[in-house]
């Protein structure tokens, strides 16, 4: 069997595009634009970049963007402040503080301190709860834009048997609650799992996201299954990129790993993914794709509710 390549950006763009018509909808009924503030602290050079993502796709999109850039140095105390003034802001629609924190800083207060009507990436208690008690919820983005791959792909999930490996509070927990949601018989998997293989080797729908080049492979894919990798990883050495990829997609990463000294892989081993499975995302250009996608129509929504809330 060679598997179906499903490219996230075509299902990107799908999505964007409809938030674009629902914030000129917005903007017609409320007379302003949803607002998402993105919080960062410090000067970590990847959380500089994804908040350039998210700015710059909201600025697409017609969302205004409000960028508090605070410095190493900032305070818990002052964090929250930051954040008590974000959420008493009727201004303002979306919060997102960009992960990682500065080590002094308690990820979880800071988390919780997030109004839940504008957490727009779905981390607060009260969101986590309502997901797994199947009722409206803002939803992490990365697991949420898993959801609309499957679907936009007439994949069907209810009755499915989905495996998820990765237990994290950002994408396995999630994940693992929005597949029972529509339907499936869930199984969730992690470091501690005895014969991952074997678990793996059972599911219609894998997910991974652990964070291990290569980890899955054709012993872990069923015959037919639709793969989803959402691990992203630097991967150095030639002779493991030589066992994913071949051809000229195998001359271009060994050539990145020359000029760059990495190339970018998932999880998953794709050469063992084409030949197994029916559908899988590739790395880069699929799941990732669909993580700002999803944070822009969490901002839409969470505008949405919280004024029709408002207007009751
Ligand atoms: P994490 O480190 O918080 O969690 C990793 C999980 O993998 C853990 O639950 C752990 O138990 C499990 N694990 C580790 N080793 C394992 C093994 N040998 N067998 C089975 N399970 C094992 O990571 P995370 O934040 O959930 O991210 C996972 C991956 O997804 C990373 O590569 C990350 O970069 C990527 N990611 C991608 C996006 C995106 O937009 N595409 C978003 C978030 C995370």
């Amino acid at each position: 069997m060679t598997a179906k390549i499903l490219s996230g950006n075509i299902f990107a763009q799908q999505i964007k595009d409809e938030v674009a018509v629902g914030v000129e909808a917005f903007r017609h009924r409320h007379g302003k634009s949803p607002t998402l503030a993105l919080v960062r602290v410090g000067e970590d050079s990847a959380s500089a970049v994804y908040v350039a993502s998210k700015v710059k796709t909201s600025a697409e999109l017609g969302i205004v963007s409000e960028h508090v850039h605070l410095a190493d140095s900032t305070s818990q105390a002052e964090l929250l402040t930051v954040i008590d003034d974000l959420n008493s802001r009727d201004d303002v629609d979306g919060i997102l503080v960009q992960l990682p924190l500065p080590t002094h800083i308690d990820e979880h207060l800071i988390l919780e301190r997030v109004s839940a009507e504008k957490d727009v990436d779905g981390f607060h208690p009260t969101n986590v709860g309502r997901l797994w008690q199947g009722a409206n919820s803002l939803t992490p983005c990365t697991p949420a834009g898993v959801i609309e791959i499957l679907k936009r792909a007439g994949i069907s999930i209810a009755g499915a048997n989905a495996v998820v490996i990765g237990r994290s509070n950002i994408v396995g927990k999630p994940m693992a609650g929005l597949l029972l949601k529509e339907g499936a018989t869930v199984t969730v998997c992690h470091s501690r799992t005895r014969d991952l293989a074997a678990v793996a080797s059972k599911a219609d729908i894998l997910v991974a996201a652990v964070g291990r080049a290569a980890l899955i492979n054709r012993d872990h894919i069923k015959d037919g299954a639709v793969v989803i990798d959402v691990g992203i990883n630097n991967l150095s050495d030639e002779q493991s990129v030589r066992t994913m990829f071949e051809g000229e997609e195998l001359e271009r990463r060994l050539g990145a790993i020359n000029s760059k000294g990495f190339t970018l892989v998932g999880d998953v081993n794709p050469k063992d993914a084409k030949a197994k499975a029916s559908f899988f995302t590739p790395v880069p250009g699929g799941v990732g794709l669909l993580t700002v996608a999803m944070l822009m129509k969490n901002t839409l929504t969470a505008a949405e509710r919280r004024r029709s809330a408002n207007s009751k």
